[in-house]
């Protein structure tokens, strides 16, 4: 079959790029991916003994502000409406994320009012400087320095083994500080998991563009023989893996940090009572244990499920255990370190990324970004609108 744009990556930036070139510009795609599933960080499968739906590469909750993004998922799926909440132990005690009136006043054995509480924080953030530069100082002044010592600094220093003085801010702007009672995680406006999984979520995507899309597994862009053809033909190729493998690592490797995700599988019906607990001081090692039968209280407490394939086995629950390394050649590519060295490598191979017209740089591989996947799909949409006007 002959293909009009070949995307490397079946994760979520190449499944919305496969998705608009089929059915908006009428195009004839071949999308591959070296593993053996659709989805790529995304992809979440059914645990066999228990039937709860485990995220393979790290927790995923979607939430997203951005309308448009928001339209666009919910013509592949209906969304629960889970909310996500996260709890946190330090020295033995344990407290609400993200840091609201409720940890402020559980911390300081309280009972602040939420201005009290703003002045109290703002006393404690005083040292920070007026335009924080790095993590450090951004944390720093969001919730002063005891607070940030306790909740933040261990924690950091275990998921990025890098000092929180040479890690970015936007890291830590992730994490809304509230004076009030609310423990949402997120902030935004829609927030819920597709209702059968991940998986069917993006399958129905593929489904959607009927024949014009062709999907292969277990390809490698640069061995396989197929695909060496394809681009000795410079065929215009939507390129969603790393950059820098893209360019031979002639300028070096950008720095990631990589995960070690231990899954067991226990014989309790609830393990921690909630689907994630982090961990804020250096011990135990692990970051937070992610128990996923929490994700979907509608599966088990609802006995409209309990003859479907959605009914996890009772008295029984799968935990993972998150461990935060050092990435080497070989692991998986989770967070980008993003220093300064690594923006200016990045910026070398941006360059030459602009004289290869053929070849679109996309997702958090390809762009070495740190993309929810609302702003992933949200980049795929517009890098689409761009690329129409070409085709
Ligand atoms: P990916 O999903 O990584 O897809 C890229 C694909 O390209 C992969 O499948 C890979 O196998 C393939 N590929 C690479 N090289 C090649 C090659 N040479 N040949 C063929 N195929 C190749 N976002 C949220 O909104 N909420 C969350 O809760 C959340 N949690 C996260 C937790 C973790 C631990 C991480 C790391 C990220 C999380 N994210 C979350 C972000 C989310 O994972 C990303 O936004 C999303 O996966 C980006 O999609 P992508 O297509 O850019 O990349
Ligand atoms: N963070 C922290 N303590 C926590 C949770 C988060 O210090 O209990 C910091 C940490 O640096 C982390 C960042 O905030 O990398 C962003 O947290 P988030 O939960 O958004 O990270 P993700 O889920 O993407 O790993």
């Amino acid at each position: 079959m002959e293909y009009d744009v070949l995307i490397v990556g079946a994760g979520l930036f190449g499944l919305t790029m496969a998705e608009r070139l089929a059915n908006v510009a009428g195009k004839r795609v071949l999308i591959i991916d070296k593993r053996n599933h659709i989805g790529g960080n995304c992809y979440s499968e059914f645990d066999p003994e228990t039937g709860i739906e485990c995220h393979k590469y790290g927790a995923h909750l979607f939430h997203t502000s951005l309308e448009n993004v928001w339209q666009y998922v919910n013509q592949f799926t209906k969304f629960t409406n889970y909310v996500h909440k996260v709890y946190t132990t330090h020295d033995g005690v344990v407290y609400p994320l993200p840091i609201n009136l409720g940890t402020i006043n559980q911390f300081f054995a309280a009972a602040y009012t939420p201005d009290e509480a703003k002045v109290k924080i703002a006393g404690q953030a005083a040292s920070a400087p007026a335009n924080p530069q790095n993590l450090a100082e951004q944390g720093i002044s969001l919730i002063g320095q005891p607070l940030f010592d306790a909740f933040i600094k261990n924690y950091t220093a275990k998921q990025w083994q890098t000092p929180a003085e040479d890690l970015s801010p936007e890291i830590i702007k992730r994490l809304p500080v509230r004076y009030n009672y609310d423990n949402r995680y997120f902030n935004d406006t829609h927030e819920g998991l597709p209702i059968d999984g991940y998986e069917a979520w993006f399958q129905s995507m593929l489904d959607s563009c009927g024949d014009k899309v062709t999907v292969r597994l277990e390809t490698d862009y640069f061995t396989d023989p197929e695909i060496q053809k394809l681009r000795e033909a410079k065929i215009l190729t939507v390129y969603t893996g790393p950059i820098d493998r893209f360019y031979d690592y002639q300028f070096g490797e950008l720095k990631w940090r990589s995960l070690d995700l231990e899954k067991e599988v226990l014989d309790v019906d609830d393990f921690q009572g909630c689907p994630v607990m982090n961990y804020a001081d250096l011990e135990p090692k692990y970051t937070r244990i992610h128990e996923f039968k929490h994700f979907h209280p509608e599966r088990t407490s609802n006995p409209a499920f309990a003859d479907t394939a959605y009914a996890p086995e009772s008295g029984k629950t799968v935990i993972v255990r998150e461990y935060s390394k050092t990435w080497h050649l070989g692991d998986e590519p989770y967070y980008p370190v993003n220093t300064a060295e690594d923006r200016a490598v990045l910026a070398r191979y941006q360059d030459l990324a602009t004289k290869d017209t053929n070849i679109i740089f996309g997702g958090r591989l390809g762009e070495y970004a740190y993309y929810d996947m609302d702003k992933t799909i949200a980049a795929a949409l517009a890098k689409f609108d761009e690329l129409k006007q070409r085709l």
